[in-house]
């Protein structure tokens, strides 16, 4: 970051305003001061205690690893190892399942009430340890306090709270039906909302009488530590949550389980691909949380600032690792300029720095492995022939860290329209019609999140039904409540978390 100075920015005109043949549109070079003149502001993690090691949380209590197999977790700002976790084999995968079904006699027949009292605990001790829990998720997964603090922990507790109220009225939830609980439910989660996914997953499993065994991504498996220690503290019975930490071939063991009765995936599509041809054939229900390329739709008629404020948390929002990232804008030809402009400019008011100073806005790109991701997709989207353009903010030495990045002339054959690319990323596109812009924002495989911006009611109608995607938000994006269900269509996966659909997941129904 760059203290006390200010600097003047000239911004030249992208190639896409020179080819436009609307030479009024045309934004002139602009030249301007930004204030970057802020003092460094840390969030202090002096009285964070972080252990060496970590092992399993098993039975309700932290255990060793029956191999001795280690992974280390780093701090992505840094590059520096945080701590070393165990890595479960198949005799701790068994372990971890072993305890949820053993537990699951007891859990299963407690009263909802009795549950829910559990769960409303749980909440109420994420809320007080909230500020530890958010430093502690950015030195896990590189994201930013704010965005930790203001957004991540309260939605984690708001998730528990929600879930515990429904734990006594499962029966006003379906009404009508006789409800029943599964069993041992797998969870296997990414590394994108580490607590968040997990809070997802965990509060409507218990709250319908499962138990769970769960298994963070490899990349962030720190904050759940917190969580098992916050159950702990909760007085939650031995063995409803069991924690086990491993990559993908953890994952792979709990998914063949052969006493789960319940697997919630949230990660990649390819992955989830891979789950749902392992469970076919089986009578084991799953749900699946995949990837997205959301489209967000800028009519001519939309507010422009507010849309651009839009379009900035839509992508840059938790360094664009969002499944439902506004990753792609679809903007009409006629206000593409000023759009364009607008938000060059404002991409050089974004601070692009140490997740635990509270003036990041776009913290450390979550590995090593996601930031060579990032960078080979800049490089292909540069060679398939679109306009690159990157604000010129200083990025920290240390770390991994990647500049908010646009592309223009991009068409919708690239790889960089296309893929799921996980970073800050945005790709520009152009429509002129309504429908134009319906069959653009359709045009992938996926079908997470789309958004539209329009002063005009009867066209978010249009818009908003005509795009196939889990959840569309209109003059605003990245929305997120516990009472509202999340999830996708094609190949976004199948099944909704949150709300009564996020229940529905975890209980059988007769
Ligand atoms: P990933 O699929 O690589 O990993 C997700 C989890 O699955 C990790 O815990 C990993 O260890 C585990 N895993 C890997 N291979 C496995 C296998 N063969 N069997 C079982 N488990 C396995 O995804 P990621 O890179 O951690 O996360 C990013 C992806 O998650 C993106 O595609 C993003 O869109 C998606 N995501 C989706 C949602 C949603 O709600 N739809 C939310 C967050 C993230």
């Amino acid at each position: 970051m760059v203290v006390g100075t200010k600097e003047s920015i000239t911004l030249q005109p992208i190639n896409w305003f020179l080819m436009s043949k609307k030479q009024n549109n045309i934004i002139p070079p602009l030249s301007y001061s930004v204030s970057k003149s802020y003092a460094p502001a840390p969030e202090s993690s002096a009285h964070i205690h972080i252990e060496k090691e970590y092992g399993f949380f098993i039975d309700g209590n932290f255990s060793k690893s029956t191999s001795g197999k280690q992974f280390d977790s780093i701090n992505p700002s840094s590059g520096d190892v945080i701590a070393r976790f165990a890595h479960a084999q198949k005799a701790d995968v068994d372990a971890a399942v072993s305890s949820a079904k053993e537990a699951y006699q007891r859990w299963s027949k407690l009263s909802g009430a009795q549950r829910g009292l559990y769960l409303f605990r749980i909440a109420r001790i994420i809320q007080e340890r909230s500020r530890e829990l958010a430093i502690v998720e950015c030195m896990d997964s590189g994201k930013t306090i704010r965005e930790s603090r203001d957004v991540d922990l309260p939605l984690v507790a708001a998730h528990f709270f929600y879930y515990a109220g429904w734990a006594d009225k499962l029966h006003y939830a379906f009404p009508g039906k006789k409800v029943s609980s599964l069993g041992v439910a797998a969870q296997i989660i990414p590394w994108n909302f580490p607590l968040l996914m997990a809070a997802w997953k965990i509060a409507p499993a218990l709250a319908a009488g499962n138990t769970v065994v769960i298994k963070p991504a490899e990349t962030t498996p720190l904050s759940i530590m917190f969580l098992a220690q916050i159950f702990q503290e909760a007085e939650l019975p031995a063995g409803v949550v069991n924690i086990i930490t491993g990559d993908g071939s953890t994952g792979e063991l709990l998914v063949s389980h052969p006493d789960i009765q319940k697997l919630a995936f949230t990660g990649s599509t390819e992955v989830g691909k891979k789950i749902m041809r392992k469970l076919a054939g089986t009578s084991i229900p799953y749900t699946l949380e995949l990837g997205g390329k959301g489209a967000n739709i800028i009519f001519d008629d939309a507010a422009p600032d507010q849309a651009v404020e839009g379009i900035i948390n839509a992508i840059f929002f938790n360094q664009g690792h969002v499944c439902c990232a506004g990753s792609r804008l679809l903007v009409q030809e006629g206000i593409a300029p000023t759009i364009i402009q607008k938000l060059r400019d404002r991409m050089e008011t974004l601070i692009v720095g140490d997740p635990l100073d509270k003036n990041t806005d776009i913290g450390a790109i979550n590995s090593k492995a996601q930031l060579d991701k990032i960078n080979d997709h800049i490089k292909i989207g540069q060679s398939e022939g679109a306009t690159l353009y990157q604000s010129s903010n200083p990025l920290p030495s240390r770390g991994f860290y990647c500049r908010p990045t646009l592309f223009t002339d991009v068409a919708q054959s690239h790889k960089i329209t296309q893929d799921e690319i996980f970073g800050p990323v945005l790709t520009i596109q152009t429509f002129r019609t309504p429908d134009e812009a319906i069959e653009k924002a359709n045009n992938t495989p996926y079908g997470l999140s789309g958004g539209v911006w329009t002063d005009k009611g009867a066209k978010i109608f249009k818009i908003t039904s005509a795009i196939k995607a889990g959840v569309i938000w209109a003059n605003t994006f990245n929305k997120f409540d516990p009472t509202s269900p999340f999830g996708g269509y094609k190949e976004s996966g199948l099944g909704r978390e949150g709300g009564v659909h996020g229940l529905s997941a975890y209980v059988k129904l007769s």
